[in-house]
C-alpha cells in the first residue's frame, strides 16, 4: 500500500524522529532549565541593532573580548544585584562588544516566538579600557562647550572598571522593561519614584530653564563657566546625575545605579567642578536628603531579590 513503509524506511523515520525528540529536549533544556549562565551569553550583535547605527551611516564591528577584559565583564556580572540576576536568565539573550561605536551602549529587544520579553545589550568595547570615574568625567564633559583649560567637572567614582556601572545601568532598563515598572505610575513603587519630579516619562513636574534644558534633554551646551550653576541647580533635585533628566526610566537606572554603587559596593560618586587646578565646587548625591529619600524606595528592589 502507498502508505505503508518497508522495516528500513520505518527504522530510518524513528531515528529521525527519536533526533528531533531528543534536540527539542536538549533546546528546552539550554533556554529554560539550564540557561547559560550570564557570562557566557557573549554573542554578535543582532542586526536591528546594528540597522540601527548604518541608518545613521556609523559603521561599527565586532570587539572580541581579550582574557583581561572578558575576566571585568564576569565580575561586573558577578556583582550585580539578586534582582538583577534573577531577571536577567530569564530575560537577557546576550550581550558583545563593538568598537567604533558612537555611544556608551544600546538596550535592543529581540523578537521572540513566545510572550517572553527578551533583550539584547551593545556595549562600547572602548569602556572596558576605563575606570568608572574616568568614563563619568568623559561622559559629563558632552554637556559642555570644548574647555578653554581653565575650568573641568570630573567624578571621583572608584577605580573600578566602567562595565561594572555600565551593565548596572542597562540592565536595569532591562528589570524595568521585564517588570514593567512605570506601567501603573498613578500607584506603587512608580508613583513614589516619580511623584513630584515626573509629569510624563519624559515632562518633567518643575522646569527649571538651566536644568531642563541640558544636552542630555537635546538642550544646547553649557559653557563651562556655567558649570557650577548648573549642579547647584541638580543639587536643589532628586536626580543623582544631569543624565537622570533625560528619562523616567533613565532617573531609576541612574539612580539604582548610584545606590548599588555607593551602598553595596561602597565606592565613591563625588562630583567636581575645578578653575585652574582649584576645586570650586563638590557635590555627593547621595548626601542630599531628596535623593536619600528616594534611594530608601529603592530598597524593595534587594527585597524582592
Ligand atoms: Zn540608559
Amino acid at each position: 500500500m502507498k502508505y505503508l513503509l518497508n522495516t528500513r524506511q520505518l527504522l530510518s523515520t524513528i531515528k529521525f524522529l527519536l533526533m528531533m525528540l531528543l534536540f527539542a529536549i536538549q533546546s528546552n533544556a539550554q533556554t529554560f532549565d539550564s540557561p547559560k549562565p550570564l557570562t557566557e551569553r557573549v554573542t554578535p550583535t543582532p542586526a536591528n541593532a546594528i540597522k540601527i547605527f548604518e541608518e545613521a551611516e556609523m559603521h561599527p564591528y565586532e570587539h572580541l573580548l581579550t582574557q583581561e577584559e572578558r575576566q571585568a565583564v564576569v565580575q561586573a556580572f558577578e556583582l550585580l544585584p539578586p534582582l538583577h540576576q534573577r531577571i536577567l536568565k530569564e530575560h537577557l539573550e546576550g550581550i558583545s562588544f563593538l568598537d567604533s561605536m558612537p555611544n556608551t551602549a544600546l538596550t535592543s529587544t529581540i523578537e521572540s516566538g513566545d510572550s517572553v520579553k527578551r533583550f539584547h545589550i551593545s556595549f562600547r568595547a572602548g569602556i572596558l579600557k576605563q575606570t568608572i570615574s574616568q568614563w563619568l568625567t568623559e561622559k559629563e564633559a558632552t554637556c559642555f562647550t570644548e574647555n578653554n583649560g581653565d575650568y573641568k567637572a570630573h567624578y571621583n567614582a572608584g577605580s573600578m572598571n566602567a562595565i561594572v556601572y555600565v551593565l548596572l545601568h542597562e540592565t536595569t532598563h532591562i528589570v524595568d522593561g521585564s517588570l514593567d515598572i512605570f506601567h501603573h505610575s498613578d500607584g506603587g513603587f512608580a508613583k513614589t519614584f516619580t511623584g513630584g519630579v515626573w509629569k510624563d516619562r519624559v515632562s518633567l513636574e518643575t522646569t527649571d530653564s538651566l536644568l531642563s534644558k541640558n544636552h542630555f534633554r537635546r538642550g544646547k551646551l553649557y559653557p563651562y563657566t556655567l558649570a557650577t550653576s548648573v549642579y547647584n541647580r541638580l543639587q536643589q533635585t532628586p536626580f543623582v546625575s544631569l543624565y537622570s533628566t533625560s528619562s523616567w526610566s533613565e532617573d531609576l537606572a541612574e539612580c539604582l545605579t548610584v545606590y548599588h554603587l555607593t551602598r553595596r559596593l561602597k565606592q565613591p560618586f563625588q562630583l567636581f567642578v575645578s578653575k585652574k587646578g582649584k576645586t570650586i565646587f563638590s557635590y555627593e548625591p547621595v548626601k542630599n536628603k531628596r535623593v536619600f529619600a528616594r534611594m530608601k524606595a529603592l530598597e524593595q528592589f534587594y527585597a524582592a531579590g
